[in-house]
């Protein structure tokens, strides 16, 4: 899964060794709110576990949650969604691999855009699919490279996207979207799409894959209870696409996880019911973090990055530093004990940046911005 022999992470690790040894880390690397599930989830859970919901659940989801996951997506696409298009999944990496196993056959070739989430090219391996990275075009801001796309459609059986985008907060636009379709529809292409941020958008609007119901034949969207209800370790997500896929993930599931524990999907549908108003307060850290940054780097022309318009990361260039981004991060880590992670875990595009996390109380991450600012401009002008 990682010729390479690194999966991206090793940073991460580094600093949970350094944490252990006493160490006092900031930690903008992994993607996970520094806040836990809000008590009303919890007691949801606790409640539904003490009365007994302790043992198998249909494997697909329990049908509440089914039909609460569908209703919200009818909502916020406009687009017809019932339970049967809805296969609840210990966590939205379950479902990006259940999506590509169905999506592929040993070695087809399997579409994903650079910079992407450091998963995507083992899931893509782990079901025997050839992963093909496509590179956005120079200064585009990592908007998806369409005309790319197009070239190495004619060969490839899936096309993997993600907005927002982790790492680079890119956000797709309606006609970027709409002319992905098209491009998924000349060449019959599985169009996979992962919007486990959706609820992060600081700038522009989200555009789902599943918004025209009339092309979506050939689209699955993956979706997550993580980031937008901060419930990371609960693992509850799901595949939204048409019945006969979704039956044929049900049967997968069925030879694979069998199901989602009934206790958590008791507090997923309860993070439902709380809704757009709880997503809002697991979010706004994340955006009043963003602005922070946006405003300390304002007073400083001379560093480069990515202003994101959506998601929990920031790129910060780091080109003039002189360092490789893996240079860059693990000096970081010993020199400042701030853990980020190099833009080489996220592919080519992203090498010469560092990815930075808002995952940071409000003060931590501003001292951690900081510190992180002045060292690159300290080796920039050394
Ligand atoms: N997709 C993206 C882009 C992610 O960043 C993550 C988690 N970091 C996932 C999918 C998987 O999320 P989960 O399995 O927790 O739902």
């Amino acid at each position: 899964m990682t010729p390479s022999g690194s999966d991206g992470w090793e940073i991460v690790y580094e600093s949970w060794k350094l944490a252990a040894a006493g160490e006092k880390i900031i930690s903008l690397a992994v993607g996970e709110h520094d806040i836990p599930t809000s008590k009303p989830i919890l007691d949801n859970m606790f409640t539904s576990a003490q009365a007994g919901n302790t043992g198998y659940t249909p494997v697909g989801g329990v049908p509440a949650l089914r039909e609460a996951i569908a209703d919200k997506i009818t909502k916020t696409t406009g687009v017809k969604t019932a339970a049967e298009n809805i296969l609840v999944t210990p966590g939205g990496q379950f479902a990006l691999f259940i999506a590509h196993m169905i999506a592929l056959d040993p070695g087809d070739r399997a579409l994903f855009l650079s910079p992407y989430y450091a998963t995507y090219p083992g899931t893509i391996r782990s079901v025997g699919g050839a992963p093909i990275e496509i590179d956005p075009k120079p200064n585009s801001g990592f908007q998806p490279n369409l005309a790319e796309i197009a070239q190495k459609a004619k060969t490839a059986r899936s096309l993997l996207i993600n907005t927002p985008n982790n790492p680079c907060g890119a956000v797709y636009a309606p006609d970027t979207m709409e002319s992905i379709r098209d491009i998924c529809r000349a060449h019959d292409l599985w169009l996979i799409s992962d919007e486990v941020y959706e609820a992060m958008i600081w700038n522009g609007h989200h555009t789902s894959a599943w918004h025209d119901a009339g092309n979506s034949a050939q689209s699955m969207v993956v979706g997550s209870f993580s980031k937008n209800f901060a419930m990371t370790g609960s693992r509850v997500g799901w595949l939204c696409g048409p019945p006969d896929v979704i039956a044929l993930a049900e049967n997968l599931a069925t030879h694979t996880t069998y199901g989602t524990p009934g206790y958590i999907q008791q507090g997923a549908l309860r993070a439902l019911a709380l809704g757009k108003a709880l997503e809002k307060e697991v979010t706004a850290p994340f955006e009043r973090r963003r602005n922070m940054a946006l405003e300390l780097l304002s007073a400083h022309p001379d560093v480069d990055f990515l202003s994101p318009d959506g998601g929990m990361y920031l790129m910060l260039d780091i080109r003039k530093s002189g360092l490789s981004s893996i240079e860059f991060a693990h000096r970081l880590l010993h020199e400042h004990k701030i853990v980020i992670m190099p833009g080489d875990s996220f592919g080519k595009a992203a090498r010469g940046y560092v990815r930075i996390a808002f995952t940071a109380s409000d003060e931590q991450f501003a001292f951690g911005f900081h510190t992180i600012v002045k060292f690159l401009e300290d080796l920039a002008s050394a």
